[in-house]
């Protein structure tokens, strides 16, 4: 078959083809980026799917500038845009110009990293990064890990290497103790380890949020003496809600103690690991027997980057299966597929590569840096503001905080109904979102709602944090006044 007939393969005759319809991509997504006047349009679910549902999949428009008009209609014109300054809601970065390169690249060549002879230097380039994460967190000479999809994906490999090296007869005594505050992949990767449904333990927290290190002692000693095995204790440096760090030094005293097993979950606060200024909040790190790093969190990389590093490097045989047609037993040949629980895998590595040869460590870290200073300023904004009733203060860039009417002594006894101002602050939260001005989070503190920013965006100012509380503060008002005006039933 003549070349002409396969436009879309990379041959001699379609290199410059590609080259335009990249170049053309990136300047459109560009331009959408630098157009874009709030994070979010606001649009409805079912409006967007009546314009997806129409398009026939069986009728390709064999042209990519077609395609790209409509993609704009079907997601551009409509996406969320974590660059946007007003977008404060969850997890999730900007992510920085070298990044973007390295993703653009690492897809062209597609490497896979499962084996040398899929990867050649991507399989150096991710044992580098893993050695110069492991050695930022102090773990020692044995250190080694892999990179995964997600901290979701390195929590549940450090609980299986956790599982594995606990070595019980009976799965069903297993116990993993983890904060309340912890993330619910914990629960989740102990139900896909086949533990029973009560092993994931919260061990009290503090008012700040922070795993109390005498709680934890005591539910060790407590499971001993019920007979059940304490396969891992899980601290979590960075809450996904409250930006806390668990007591790092205490709980590593504790686990030495008892020999138990800790994981820490650094998902969000690994960007710790590159702070000019705040690299002691992760003091203690260092004595993990594994840590969950994401750098799509807090080092400003794209989805997916996210790495599972271990201070034994051994104890990654658990995630070892044979394959003769991947790792035969002799071969001497650096091989990643034999450490990761995935297979065929991403070059996710190359995005962070190309930031450090680019940017710099420190260039990261000041930015996250940025971002920590800016919560810290919105935190004590919102303490000096009647309107508003803060949570503890993160360590890292969330405000934890909920709209109040004001003057409660005085107004109105309605006003003070605990019902109203949880319906109040989750209507602000939705029509914020649909007003397209701004997005925040919500969540939950002893029962009540409340609201949440993950400042992670260094563009973001104190400005642009002022005006969307003003703007909480309206829909939330409007809110309470059409209620106790009769139109909504107490609850
Ligand atoms: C986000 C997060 C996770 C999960 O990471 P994903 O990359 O979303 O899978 C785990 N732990 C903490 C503390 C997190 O904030």
């Amino acid at each position: 078959m003549p070349s002409a007939a396969r436009p879309y393969l990379f041959n001699d005759r379609t290199v410059d083809s590609y080259r335009d319809c990249l170049t053309e991509g990136i300047g459109r997504v560009a331009d959408r980026i630098a157009r874009v006047r709030g994070p979010f349009t606001g649009i409805a679910p079912d409006r967007l799917a009546t314009e997806i549902a129409r398009i026939d999949l069986d009728r390709p428009l064999r042209d990519p500038r077609a395609a790209l008009d409509e993609l704009e209609e079907v997601y551009l014109r409509d996406a969320v845009y974590f660059h946007h300054p007003r977008y404060l809601a969850h997890l999730n970065c900007p992510v920085v110009i070298p990044a973007l390169l390295g993703e653009a690249i690492l897809t062209a060549v597609n490497s896979s990293l499962d084996t040398w002879d899929q990867s050649a230097g991507a399989t150096l380039i991710e044992r580098r990064l893993i050695e110069w994460t492991a050695a930022r967190l102090g773990l020692g000479p044995a250190a080694d890990g892999v990179f995964t999809s997600g901290g979701t994906q390195s929590n549940l490999q450090a609980l299986l290497l956790a599982r594995e090296e606990a070595r019980a007869a009976e799965p069903g005594r297993l116990r993993v103790l983890a904060s309340e505050a912890a993330h619910f992949s914990v629960q989740k990767s102990a139900k896909l380890l086949g533990l029973d449904p009560g092993a994931v333990v919260a061990v009290p927290a503090d008012r700040d949020r922070r795993m109390r290190p005498d709680a934890l002692a005591w539910e060790i000693e407590r499971c001993w003496r019920e007979d059940e095995v304490v396969m891992a204790v899980v601290a979590t440096a960075g809450t996904t809600d409250f930006g806390s760090i668990d007591p790092l030094p205490e709980i590593a005293d504790v686990c030495a103690v008892t020999g138990a097993w800790l994981h820490v979950d650094a998902a969000y606060g690994c960007g710790l690991l590159v702070s000019p200024t705040r690299r002691h909040l992760l003091d203690g790190i260092e004595r993990a027997d594994s840590v969950t790093v994401d750098f799509h969190k807090s080092f400003f990389q794209p989805v997916s980057s996210s790495a599972v590093i271990v201070r034994d490097g051994a104890c990654l045989r658990h995630a070892t299966y044979h394959a003769d047609y991947l790792n035969p037993a002799t071969a001497r040949v650096p091989n990643q597929v034999d450490k990761s629980l995935q297979t065929t895998r991403r070059f996710d590595a190359l995005k962070l590569w190309l930031t450090l040869r680019v940017m710099g460590a420190e260039a990261i870290g000041e930015l996250f840096d940025e971002v920590v200073d800016l919560a810290g300023r919105v935190w004590e904004l919102l303490a000096g503001d009647p309107r508003f009733e803060v949570a503890a203060r993160s360590q890292l860039s969330t405000v934890v905080f909920r709209w109040l009417p004001a003057d409660p002594d005085l107004a109105d006894p309605d006003l003070t109904d605990p019902d109203l101002i949880d319906r109040a602050n989750r209507h602000a939260r939705q029509a914020l979102g649909a007003s397209g001005r701004a997005m925040v989070a919500g969540t939950k503190v002893d029962g009540r709602q409340y609201l949440k920013f993950t400042i992670l965006n260094p563009e973001t100012t104190l400005e642009d944090v002022a005006e969307v509380l003003d703007l909480i503060d309206r829909f939330a008002t409007e809110f309470v006044g059409d209620a106790v005006g009769g139109t909504v039933v107490r609850v």
